[in-house]
């Protein structure tokens, strides 16, 4: 799968948004999440502001783990969900990594961090359109709204 080597934002490119093992051919529709496209989805332009806003905020490199999924490869993945957002390019799972700046050594931010930072966004009205959040065990996903309703969910996956 070639993807196109397009900067989307500051600091976010089309291809951080795909999986280079991804082999689908297969995505899902964002207006109506059950139908099947052949037309790989673009990631949503709320998720793109969504991802630079806590990229601005972190003042770090934000790593996406798991962009937007094929529906083939989303249904080989373990705890995947069948109607993943993922699918639709309305969602992405990312972590804030190791990193060097000054010669100093940055750690990773911990899940509760990246976390607090997206609670932060949120309450000062910076995100748009936001959809489904949680906080795995090793990452935070977001996931915006699009014509999809979904609740966000902040409370049981925060702790
Ligand atoms: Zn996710």
């Amino acid at each position: 799968m070639s993807v196109e080597n397009i900067q989307l934002s500051t600091n976010f490119n089309l291809r951080e948004f795909f999986n280079p093992n991804d082999r689908g051919v297969t995505w899902r529709s964002r207006t109506w999440p059950q139908h099947n496209i052949t037309v790989r989805p673009r990631p949503d332009d709320n998720l793109i502001h969504n991802l630079q806003t806590l990229r601005d905020m972190f003042g770090r490199p934000v790593t996406i783990t798991s962009g937007i999924r094929s529906v083939e490869h989303n249904s080989t993945l373990r705890g995947a969900s069948a109607n993943s957002a993922h699918m639709t390019g309305a969602a992405a799972d990312f972590q804030v990594r190791q990193t060097t700046r000054n010669k100093q050594v940055l750690r990773a931010l911990t899940v509760r961090e990246m976390v607090e930072v997206v609670q932060r966004a949120f309450n000062q009205g910076l995100l748009k359109g936001l959809g489904f959040v949680y906080a795995g065990s090793t990452f935070v996903h977001i996931g915006v709204d699009s014509e999809v309703p979904r609740r966000s969910i902040w409370g049981a996956g925060f702790v």
